[in-house]
C-alpha cells in the first residue's frame, strides 16, 4: 500500500485554491490546503474538504444514464455520445439550429477541458440560443469594459494585497471568495489591510459577512448606488478639484462635470439614506488615501443602472488616480492573455448583433440573456427551443 499526495486545484469556485489530496490506492485519506500554492497559500474553505464526500457519494453518477420509458439505464460512454450526436443532428435538421439551446454554468470556467472544447461544440451546433451564468450577474462588468477599455474581457481587479482603502459596494467577498477578483482567504486579507493601517468600508443594504469584519458598514437603500457614485464624483469635481491628480488624456473636466451635473451629496442623501456629510467624507478619504480601490459587484450589477454603476466605479478609480496602479484597481497579466489573443483575431466583444426571438432582447458577446430562456422554450413558432 502506498500513500500518495496529489496537488490539485479545488474546482468548486473561482478562488481556485490549491489542495493537497492524500490517498492510498484511490481511497482519500485527507484533503488539505496546499501551503506551496502561491495564490491561496494553504487556505481552503470547508467545501474543499467536502470534495471527499462528493467523490465517495454512493448516489453520484459514475456512468451516463439514458431514460427509456420510465426507467433510467446505465449505458457506456460510446453509446451515450452516439445517442447525443444523433439526437442533436435530428433536432437541428427537423427544427433548425436555434431549436438547440445551451446553458453553461460556472463549473465550465473552472474546467480547462470544457473551456477548450465547449466553445467549439457550440459553434458547430450554430444556435443563437446560447446562455450562461454570465448574464445572471456580470454582464454590466463586461459592458463597462467593452465601452471603456475596448475589450469585454479586460476585467480590472482590486489590488487588495497592497491597497490602503478598500471600498466594497454590493459585494460579499467573504462569502464568495471574491467573485470577479478571485481572492482566497478574504478574511485573512482584510486583516492584513487593517494590520498595515488601511481601512475597509462596505456599503450595502445588508449586514453581510464582509460587512461584519470591515472597519465600517454603511447602509444604502437598494438600487440607489448610482446616486452615491455620482455624488462622490460631484464632490471631486466641484469641491475638491484642487486635490484631484492629473487626469489622463482621455478624461476631460468638462465631461466629468456634465456626467454629475446636479448630483449633489444632498440630492444623493435623500435617495440613498447616507448623509451628505458622510458622502463628502468618503469622497475626501478616497482622494487622500495613499492608494484606494473601489470594488462593486452583484448588488450593483443586478439593478436598473447596473451597467452605469460598473462604468462609474471604473471612472472613480480612474479619476482618483487609482486605475492600474499598485493598491488600486489593476489589470492583470495572465499567463494566457485571452483578451490580447482574441483582439488579435478582431474579437473584442459585441453588443446587439441579433436579438432574442420572443422579446427582442439584445445579445452580448455571442449570448442572449438567460432571462429569455423560459419564453424561448414555451412560445411556439419557428426557432422555438
Ligand atoms: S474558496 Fe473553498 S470552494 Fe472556493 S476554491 Fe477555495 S476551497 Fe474551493
Amino acid at each position: 500500500m502506498t500513500i500518495q499526495t496529489h496537488k490539485r486545484t479545488c474546482s468548486l469556485c473561482e478562488a481556485t485554491c490549491g489542495i493537497a489530496v492524500q490517498h492510498e490506492n484511490g481511497r482519500i485519506l485527507s484533503i488539505k490546503g496546499d501551503k506551496d500554492d502561491p495564490f491561496s497559500k494553504g487556505y481552503i474553505c470547508p467545501k474543499a474538504t467536502a470534495l471527499q464526500d462528493l467523490h465517495e457519494d454512493p448516489d453520484r453518477l459514475r456512468q451516463p444514464m439514458i431514460r427509456r420509458g420510465d426507467d433510467w439505464q446505465e449505458v457506456s460512454w460510446d453509446e451515450a455520445l452516439d445517442f447525443t450526436a444523433r439526437e442533436l443532428m435530428r433536432i437541428r435538421d427537423q427544427y433548425g439550429r436555434d431549436a438547440v439551446a445551451s446553458y453553461l454554468g460556472n463549473p465550465n470556467v473552472h474546467n480547462y477541458g470544457n473551456m477548450l472544447f465547449g466553445p467549439m461544440l457550440l459553434k458547430a451546433i450554430g444556435s443563437k440560443n446560447k446562455f450562461s451564468a454570465t448574464s445572471v450577474d456580470q454582464l454590466p462588468h463586461h459592458m463597462a469594459s467593452l465601452q471603456m477599455l475596448g475589450h469585454q474581457l479586460l476585467q480590472p481587479v482590486a489590488d487588495i494585497d497592497r491597497t490602503d482603502f478598500l471600498i466594497i459596494m454590493g459585494g460579499n467577498p467573504l462569502a464568495s471568495n471574491g467573485s470577479m477578483m478571485t481572492v482566497p482567504d478574504f478574511r485573512g486579507r482584510i486583516k492584513a489591510i487593517q494590520a498595515r493601517g488601511g481601512r475597509v468600508l462596505v456599503i450595502d443594504p445588508r449586514v453581510t459577512e464582509t460587512a461584519k469584519v470591515a472597519d465600517e458598514h454603511w447602509f444604502i437603500r437598494p438600487g440607489q448606488d448610482i446616486q452615491l457614485l455620482l455624488a462622490v464624483l460631484h464632490v471631486w469635481v466641484h469641491e475638491l478639484s484642487a486635490q484631484l491628480p492629473a487626469l489622463p488624456d482621455y478624461v476631460t473636466p468638462t465631461d466629468l462635470s456634465a456626467i454629475c451635473a446636479g448630483m449633489t451629496p444632498e440630492h444623493a442623501a435623500e435617495r440613498t439614506g447616507i448623509s451628505a456629510e458622510a458622502i463628502r467624507r468618503l469622497a475626501g478619504d478616497w482622494l487622500s488615501a495613499k492608494s484606494a480601490s473601489g470594488y462593486g459587484r452583484m448588488g450593483l450589477s443586478v439593478q436598473q443602472y447596473g451597467g452605469l454603476c460598473q462604468w462609474l466605479i471604473m471612472l472613480l478609480n480612474i479619476v482618483s488616480g487609482n486605475f492600474d496602479r499598485e493598491g488600486g484597481l489593476m489589470l492583470s497579466h495572465p499567463a494566457v492573455d485571452l483578451p490580447a489573443i482574441l483582439a488579435a483575431r478582431g474579437s473584442r466583444g459585441n453588443f446587439n448583433r441579433y436579438q432574442s426571438r420572443v422579446r427582442g432582447l439584445p445579445e452580448f458577446g455571442g449570448e442572449l440573456p438567460v432571462s429569455v430562456l423560459g419564453e424561448e422554450i414555451l412560445t411556439p413558432g419557428e426557432g422555438q427551443v
